[in-house]
């Protein structure tokens, strides 16, 4: 089985890294785990290296959480849907909010389970994922402040995420300005204002006004010790805390151009060789690995050894092995990127392996 080679160690110490950098800015950090799919192993390293809250996209994985004795304040990142609110209240300490439909059922359901449960109120600044327009902020704190069974634990904000807006000086300032006039307007604290995701560390470290911003929301730099923003790696960050391991299912010396009339992929896109590959003679060094689309993306693999990624299908990646000799039974190893842990993590044909 192709496998995902996992380093607590590198994951802790990213970790503790991004942890001091943020305290010296007097910010807390809600670790992200939803792309490493809520791995109890990786979360309970994570809580002794001394993370305080774990938010997580999927109800189900802050369940296995929980069940597996991972120690922390559990953040639902992933506003809540209608039909699940009851797990949300059973499990979840917090959750990102932007519906006061939500919101009022959320605090129906607290009341009955005798919970305190938090809301992080999500406001829409330019990326137009989740969130409510700032203009509504007012409104829609004093109705929640209003309601029993919750609290507005505070604000936060998204981007980077669907319309690629970088967290700047001035979206992050307004951010910023519009949790001031809340607090000042309602005579509250906002225990989070939390201003982003890993896309938000350039302008964590540089030295922009930070204003009243006090959150940040963090995954890939844990884990991939890459910002946000151009996925650039971090200097001081280990790149390489997570590797993927597959194994060659063929080697072969195969022509290095399709013979016939060619079409598209079995995924419906142009073949490699209209663009990329040129019809000429000869033979490639070819290699078959034991996993393919149904795991990982391949575009989201970099070879550690000096091979190429041709392409994949549902259940092959296809290698040019350029002048290396390997055997069937060899194994080749990748860097990933977010789409590809994603995958990988979530896949039942990857084994997770601990080192
Ligand atoms: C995924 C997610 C994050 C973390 O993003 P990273 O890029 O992994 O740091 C933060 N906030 C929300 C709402 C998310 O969905």
């Amino acid at each position: 089985m192709p496998y995902l080679e996992i380093n607590l160690k590198k994951i802790e110490q990213n970790f503790l890294r991004l942890k001091k950098v943020s305290e010296s800015k007097k910010f807390s950090v809600m670790g992200i785990t939803k792309v490493v799919l809520g791995n109890p192993t990786i979360a309970k390293a994570l809580v002794k290296a001394g993370l305080k809250y774990i938010g997580d996209s999927r109800i189900g994985n802050i369940i296995r959480m929980k069940k597996s004795g991972v120690n922390a304040q559990f953040v639902l990142i992933r506003v809540p849907s209608l039909s699940e609110l009851q797990l949300v209240i059973k499990h979840a300490d917090m959750s990102l909010n932007s519906e006061l439909e939500v919101i009022k059922k959320l605090s129906e359901l607290a009341i009955i389970e005798n919970k305190k449960h938090g809301i992080i109120l999500m406001v829409e600044m330019g990326d137009l994922r989740e969130g409510i327009m700032p203009d509504k902020l007012e409104e829609t704190v004093s109705q929640i402040l209003r309601l029993k069974g919750i609290e507005l634990a505070g604000i936060g904000t998204n981007l980077k995420c669907f319309a690629g807006v970088i967290p700047d000086e001035e979206n992050m300032k307004s951010f910023s300005e519009l949790a001031q006039n809340i607090q000042k307007k309602f005579g509250i604290t906002l225990n989070f204002v939390s201003g982003g995701n890993s896309a938000n560390y350039n302008w964590l470290v540089s030295n922009a006004d930070k204003g009243i911003i006090n959150n940040l929301r963090i995954g890939t730099i844990i884990f991939l010790g890459i910002e946000g923003i151009d996925e650039k790696p971090i200097p001081g960050y280990h790149h390489d805390a997570i590797t993927f391991v597959a194994e060659i299912i063929e080697c072969k010396k195969k022509p290095r151009y399709p013979k016939g009339t060619i079409t598209t992929n079995a995924f419906g896109e142009t073949s490699i060789f209209k663009d990329k590959y040129e019809d000429i003679e000869g033979l490639r060094n070819q290699a078959l690995l034991n996993v393919g689309r149904q795991d990982i993306n391949e575009r989201g693999l970099i070879p550690i050894d000096d091979v190429e990624i041709m392409s994949a299908s549902s259940d092959y990646i296809v290698i040019d092995l350029k002048d290396n000799e390997f055997n069937v039974g060899d194994k080749l190893r990748f860097h990933v990127n977010y789409e590809a842990l994603l995958g990988a993590m979530t896949s039942p044909f990857v084994s997770k392996v601990f080192i």
